[in-house]
Order: C-alpha cells, then structure tokens, then sequence
C-alpha cells in the first residue's frame, strides 16, 4: 500500500476540521451546558447529539467484533461511499475502477466528485476478473469499488479473488457488504488488521431491516477513519437515528428470526420459479433477492406492476439482458408474485 498521505487528497490531508461544541467538551463531569447556543428547556430533542455516536458504535463494536475507532456511521452507506471519493479523489485528476454490473452509486458519486469511473466487466459467472481489474488501474486511481454479494447479480464474489486484488493493489479497496448477512460465508472483517487499505461497508438497510432510518457503516483502519470522520459533516447522524439503531442492535434474536424466514423463502421461490416456463436462467443468489432472467422482461415486468406487485427491471444492465431482481419479500407476497407468474401469458 501507498502511504496515506499520498492517496488522500492533499487539501484534505491538511484540513483542520470544524471543532463543535460537543467535541470541545468530552465526558468531564458537567450537567451546565451553555456552550452550544441550544434552547435549554428539555424537549427531548434540545441538544446536538453525539457527534462521533459513541453508544452507537460500542454496540457495534461487540456484535462485529471490530474496534470502536475502527467504525465509521454514515446518513446511509451513501454517505460514506461519497465520502470516499471526497477525502481520495482529486476531481477531474483521480480516477476509480468498479466492476460491471453493480450498485449504481458508486457511479453516481464518481459523476458528481467529477472523478472518472472505470468499469470491468464480470465474467459469464459474475466474478471480477483480477488481472483486468489491476490492469485497469494507473497511478492516479485511488479506488477499487467490489461489491460482495453484488447488485444486482445477488452472488458473492470469491474472496480469493477479492484478497488477490487487495494484496496487489497500492491504493484503497472498497467491499461492499450491504448482503452480507444473507450469504453463507462471513464478512471479511475478521482479516481487517491484516489490510490498512481496505474498507468494508455495511447497513442497517437491508438484513437489520432499518432503511428509513437511514445507518450505514464503514470499517477501516482507524487512520483512514479518522479521515471519513473529519470530512463529514459534524452531526451527520441524528439523535432519532441514533436511538433507533441502538434498540434495533441490542435485538438480534429478533433480526434472526426475519432473517431465517427470508432465507427460507429464497430457497422456496427459487424452487418455484424454477418450475416456471417463462424462467429461463435462475442466477445463483447469495443475498436477499433474486436475479431471474425471463423472456422479454421489460413486458412482465409491466404486466407485474399492472398487477401492483414492483419488482426491479434490470434488463439495460450490463450482463442482465431480459433480467429481473426480485426482492424475497414475506410469505405472502411470495405467493402472490409467484401466483401473478403462473397466470402470466405471453402476448
Ligand atoms: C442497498 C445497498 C446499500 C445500502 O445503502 P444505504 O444507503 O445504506 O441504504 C449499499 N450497497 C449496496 C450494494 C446496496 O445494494
């Protein structure tokens, strides 16, 4: 790995961040606080939250196995996925590599940072290809964006692969985890010591079932984190978010059981809709929805949504032609998206 120093943005290097009151005045035993401007008539609400989210993280701390300074918290994982580009790429000068197809706001970000954005096309069973995706790179590119398990083809990428491709490369590897929980191997934050150029993302979205709340999460070496942290903005996570995703992590058993159900019925649907004339290649799903190609997708898709069931039209997609993504959804709606199906006639 490149020393930090030279992978992230000079401007930012040198940044003297914004010091809020609540950072000025850390745990000292007070309970005057007249240093922030709030109005000081108790509403719940009055006072700025945490801006580092201590209890936040402690909680994840113990379920994750990783270092509280280790830990960044994000208005969703979008936040920390632009932050990477703000604190590492220089506009119009750095660029980034991602493989193809996958999550779409990697691209985004890079648009609107005005940094190029590299794309190297999976191969037939959706794995990254090591020595393109190297061979893609320059001096100037900062970033590998990988994404395991993928959106939207749904499998997890060999972590071989991904481990080759953080080993060899100078700069920052991102991994995209936001699936994780639903995919039979475990996340790769169990090796995170051994790479400093490593981030993993992860969510509240999908598995914790929180995505209107709004909790993303990246873990980094606290270096790197330290940086994400000086960047955002100082109360980027708010108090109602905060509360909200401490009572949902002090409940697993209850995340577990929504869990095992969503496993179960991916196993039951995919049976389903492989008895389905009209499903011509089921791809192998490492995540809580299903990538089914079908023919003529974009008409089924519209007869489903005539029929108020949505599902994802991925047919434009790289590598998705006549693709649909649907998201495992509860018994019920199952049933109805696989009764929907079996009515299906071509016109
Ligand atoms: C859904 C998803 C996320 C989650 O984004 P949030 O902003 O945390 O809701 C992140 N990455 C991928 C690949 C996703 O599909």
């Amino acid at each position: 790995m490149r020393e930090l120093k030279e992978l992230i943005r000079e401007n930012i290097y040198n940044l003297k961040p914004y010091s809020s009151a609540r950072d000025e005045y850390k745990g000292k035993n007070a309970s005057v606080f007249l240093d922030a401007n709030e109005n000081p008539f108790n509403t719940l609400y009055n006072r700025y939250p945490d801006p580092l989210q201590t209890e936040v993280k402690s909680t994840l701390s113990k379920i994750k196995g990783v270092d509280a300074d280790k830990i960044f918290l994000g208005n969703g994982s979008d936040e920390a996925i632009d932050l990477i580009f703000r604190v590492f790429c220089t506009p119009a000068i750095d660029n980034v590599v991602a493989i193809e197809p996958t999550y779409g706001m990697y691209r985004v970000c890079a648009d609107i940072n005005n940094v190029e954005y590299r794309m190297v096309e999976l191969d037939k069973e959706f794995q990254p290809d090591v020595e393109r995706v190297l061979n893609s790179c320059d001096n100037n590119t900062k970033a590998i964006f990988l994404c395991s398990p993928n959106n939207p083809t749904g499998n997890l990428l060999e972590r071989e692969r991904i481990l080759q491709i953080v080993d060899r490369f100078s700069g920052i590897v991102v991994v995209d985890e936001a699936y994780i929980d639903f995919a039979p191997t475990s996340s790769l934050v169990e090796v995170l010591d051994r790479y400093p150029n490593l981030i993993l993302l992860q969510t509240l979205s999908k598995a914790w079932g929180m995505a209107a709340i709004r909790m993303g999460i990246a873990f980094a070496s606290e270096a790197i984190i330290s940086f994400m942290n000086r960047v955002k903005y100082p109360y980027n996570i708010n108090i109602l978010t905060q509360q909200a995703a401490i009572e949902r992590l002090h409940n697993i058993s209850a995340m577990k059981i929504e869990l095992n159900s969503i496993l179960e019925e991916r196993t039951s649907l995919e049976k389903e809709l492989s008895q389905l004339p009209l499903c011509q290649k089921i791809f192998p799903s490492h995540s809580n929805f299903i990538l089914i190609r079908v023919k003529n997708a974009t008409n089924v898709y519209q007869y489903l949504m005539d029929n108020g069931t949505i599902v994802r039209n991925r047919s434009h997609i790289t590598l998705c032609n006549d693709c649909l993504r649907i998201t495992i959804g509860t018994p019920t709606e199952n049933m109805q998206l696989i009764k929907l199906l079996k009515e299906y006639r071509y016109e």
